[in-house]
């Protein structure tokens, strides 16, 4: 579904991403781990387009990513991305917020918008709050929202970037369980997280960045059993 080869990226002379490469198969779910500044959060970008990069190919369900001829706003429509905040349109409503890509992007009709839109929030248990605005919910609720407007386009994968880290703790759980659901489903996903509980429950492969180069790509157990690199045997010291 998603085939990262040889990808580097600078930012002027910085070197942000040095030779990444990896593949997730449809249905697989990865996380994505390291330390702040490793390069998750560009990676992540440069897999749907957000970011450009200088060299290697992305491919996404066969589409180059980085081919100039690629029209990289058709590409993203069908690829979920859950940010750390929630950006959600604050002005509004919730089912307006997920309506309004279903309509203007996909050109659904917006009773077929809306009726997708209110089963998708029946699903991350919000249908009650279709009518409020992202103000009037919870940071946990609004993460949920978000998910759920991503799902209303019927997205071939999801990419996540720690989209619990800015929640507080007590919220953490009710978002990793729409993660874990969805995971159960068999939706592809790449998540950039540190919850490591959520990394053992549903991971099929774990990826350990430093410094921009993907240092460790393993099976879950083996990355937990022992990860190769000393860089990954440290980071995992310190958050487990
Ligand atoms: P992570 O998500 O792992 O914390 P990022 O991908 O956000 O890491 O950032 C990787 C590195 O790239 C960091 O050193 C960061 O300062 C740098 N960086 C990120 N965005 C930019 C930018 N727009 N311009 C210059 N440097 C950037
Ligand atoms: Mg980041």
């Amino acid at each position: 579904m998603i085939s990262i080869r040889q990808v580097s990226k600078w930012y002027g002379s910085f070197q942000v991403l040095t030779e990444c490469t990896t593949e997730i198969q449809k249905g697989e779910v990865i996380v994505v781990c390291g330390p702040s500044g490793s390069g998750k959060s560009t990676l992540i970008k440069c897999v749907n387009g957000l970011e450009p990069f200088q060299a290697g190919e992305i491919m996404l369900d066969g589409t180059s990513v980085g081919d100039a001829k690629t029209n990289l706003s058709k590409l993203r429509a069908r690829v979920g991305m859950v940010f750390q905040h929630f950006e959600l349109f604050p002005h509004m409503r919730i089912i307006d917020n997920l309506t309004l890509a279903q309509i203007r992007v996909l050109g659904r009709a917006s009773e077929e918008a809306r009726d997708k839109g209110l089963k998708l929030l029946e699903r991350v248990g919000l249908k009650a709050h279709a009518e409020k605005f992202p103000g009037e919910l919870s940071g946990g609720q609004q993460q949920r929202v978000a998910i759920a407007r991503a799902l209303c386009m019927d997205p071939i994968a999801m990419l996540f970037d720690e989209p619990t880290s800015a929640l507080d703790p007590e919220m953490i759980n009710e978002v990793l369980d729409v993660m874990v659901e969805l995971a159960s489903e068999g939706m592809t996903m790449m998540c950039v997280t540190h919850e490591m509980g959520f990394a053992r429950k549903v991971a099929h492969r774990v990826i350990f960045m430093d410094q921009g180069r993907i240092v460790e790509d393993a099976a879950k157990d083996d990355f937990f059993g022992k990860p190769r690199s000393e860089r990954a045997q440290l980071f995992l010291s310190k958050i487990l």
